[in-house]
């Protein structure tokens, strides 16, 4: 693959980064990352990867956007309100980067639908907003060996995990959460509250991981969480060791 001039303006200043290069930005631009949902986290996430050259990105999410996710769902704004989701945030990152493959999911991830839409990309990122669709993804990675980045937001607490699940000692989301919540539909910021700078703070350091991840540069977040605290504007790196008794050991 060759850049043409577009792309070395486009990407200079992420070329001249000798951790990125132009080996490192080819790669990015090879990438293909799918953001499970367009929400407060897959809003950023998806602006961020879009925006520094991922070649390709899919959006899974059947919502529609309502005026209560303006406020954080930043790649939404007020006259797209009752338009679909994954389509509306397609059409917002064309106009960031023509250039690159996007490809929008109008559905729910289900066991049914998983396999089809999952296995073509490389890393996931998880930005849903409930507990059914974190488990499920969380099982499909584990099992076929992807990258996961998972993000998580109520109130003023954000946390991010990254598994690698190419790694033996990698934990996974159930080592961290092993008792499901009774209600796994329920969204925490519909009753919790959230707010709206938190899901950029939470969706870039996501975007982040995600390049470090595929770049294999820097020290990889994987087995360990970062819990923030906005009000105390605290980051804390904690290690989550793989449970013993967890189901990923069988994988
Ligand atoms: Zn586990």
């Amino acid at each position: 693959m060759k850049f043409n001039k577009n792309q070395i303006n486009r990407y200079s200043r992420q070329i001249i980064l000798k951790k990125i290069g132009a080996a490192g930005q080819k790669k990015l631009l090879k990438s293909k990352v799918l953001v499970v949902g367009a929400g407060g986290l897959g809003s950023p996430v998806a602006i961020y990867l879009a925006a520094l050259g991922i070649g390709t990105i899919g959006i899974v999410d059947k919502d529609k956007v309502e005026i209560s996710n303006i406020s954080r769902q930043i790649i939404f704004n007020t006259n797209d309100i009752n338009k679909k989701k994954s389509s509306t945030a397609i059409s917002k990152l064309k106009k960031i980067n023509p250039n690159i493959n996007l490809k929008s999911f109008d559905t729910k991830l289900t066991t049914l639908n998983i396999n089809k839409i999952v296995k073509f990309y490389d890393v996931i990122v998880d930005g849903s907003d409930n507990f059914r669709t974190r488990f499920l993804i969380n099982d499909y990675c584990l099992k076929n060996k992807k990258i996961l980045v998972s993000g998580a937001i109520s109130r003023f607490d954000g946390q991010v995990m990254t598994f690698n699940f190419s790694k033996k000692k990698s934990p996974c989301l159930k080592c961290f959460v092993p008792k499901a919540p009774v209600d796994l539909d329920v969204d925490n910021c519909e009753y919790e509250g959230v707010i709206g700078t938190l899901a950029g703070i939470v969706g870039s350091i996501q975007a982040n991981e995600v390049v470090k991840e595929i770049l294999n540069i820097g020290l990889s977040l994987c087995g360990y969480i970062l819990i923030i605290d906005a009000l105390k504007l605290s980051f804390r790196k904690v290690k989550l060791n793989k449970r013993s008794d967890c189901f990923c050991n069988d994988k």
